[in-house]
């Protein structure tokens, strides 16, 4: 039987960063599904469709060939068969992910492939829906956030990083923007289901996190 995490939160929570921590402590497969929106984000900014095209999003969707490889323990994004992990953190296309993963038909194909990933092997898996939708029976459901200001230092520090030039207030302002529209979208809106435990990531370091999830497990696993 495969053990399956839940990590659900708004943009910048540090999911991912944490998620891919205990994945390497528990020895479980790490998924970040906002990769695949983003990767199906790109996909479509490629094609030259409009973020508030809803038809044409929903009729070029079933064509992106999106996967998921892991090399050397990393999760890789190939977009008809191409690593694309370089391509998908700009604002540009986390606005598009934004827009087009409110379309239900992006998300049905998504989710089918989130679904099969985590049926026979253990994950810990990051999203918006994960513990609503993808895995409503996962054994340990997280809600992780943090407040915008921190969010937004966070994902500035990394796309700094990555030499990708940015500005902190407009940052934010995306942020907040994105959390409305994930929170008041129509298909699998970001909430936090009531078997989730909360955590507040704002004045906690990475560690204390991660070792706040793993006694999560233990205590699961009892
Ligand atoms: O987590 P990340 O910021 O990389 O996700 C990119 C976008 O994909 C989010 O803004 C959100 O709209 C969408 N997303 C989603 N459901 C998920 C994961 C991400 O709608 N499970």
């Amino acid at each position: 039987m495969s053990f399956q995490i839940a990590v659900d939160g708004p943009a910048g929570a540090g999911k991912s960063t944490i998620a891919k921590k205990v994945a390497a402590k528990l020895g479980v497969v790490y998924v970040d599904t906002g990769a695949m929106y983003r990767a199906m984000a790109l996909y479509l900014y490629r094609k030259g469709i409009s973020a508030d095209d809803q038809a044409g999003i929903s009729a070029s969707c079933n064509d992106a060939d999106i996967s998921i490889a892991y090399e050397d323990g990393k999760q890789v994004v190939l977009l008809d068969g191409q690593n694309v992990n370089d391509y998908i953190r700009t604002p540009e296309v986390s606005q598009m992910a934004s827009k087009s993963s409110a379309n239900p038909d992006v998300r049905k194909k998504l989710v089918q492939l989130q679904q099969k990933l985590a049926e026979t092997t253990s994950v810990i898996m990051d999203g918006r829906d994960i513990g609503s939708c993808v895995l409503p029976n996962a054994d340990v459901k997280v809600y992780l956030t943090a407040s915008s200001r921190v969010r937004a230092q966070r994902r500035y520090d990394e796309l700094v990083a990555s030499g990708i030039d940015c500005d902190l207030d407009q940052i934010e302002r995306e942020i907040i923007e994105r959390d409305e529209r994930d929170m008041t979208r129509e298909h699998s809106p970001l909430v936090q289901v009531p078997d989730a435990t909360l955590i507040d990531s704002s004045y906690m370091s990475v560690d204390e996190v991660v070792d706040a999830i793993i006694a999560l497990v233990s205590s699961k696993e009892e």
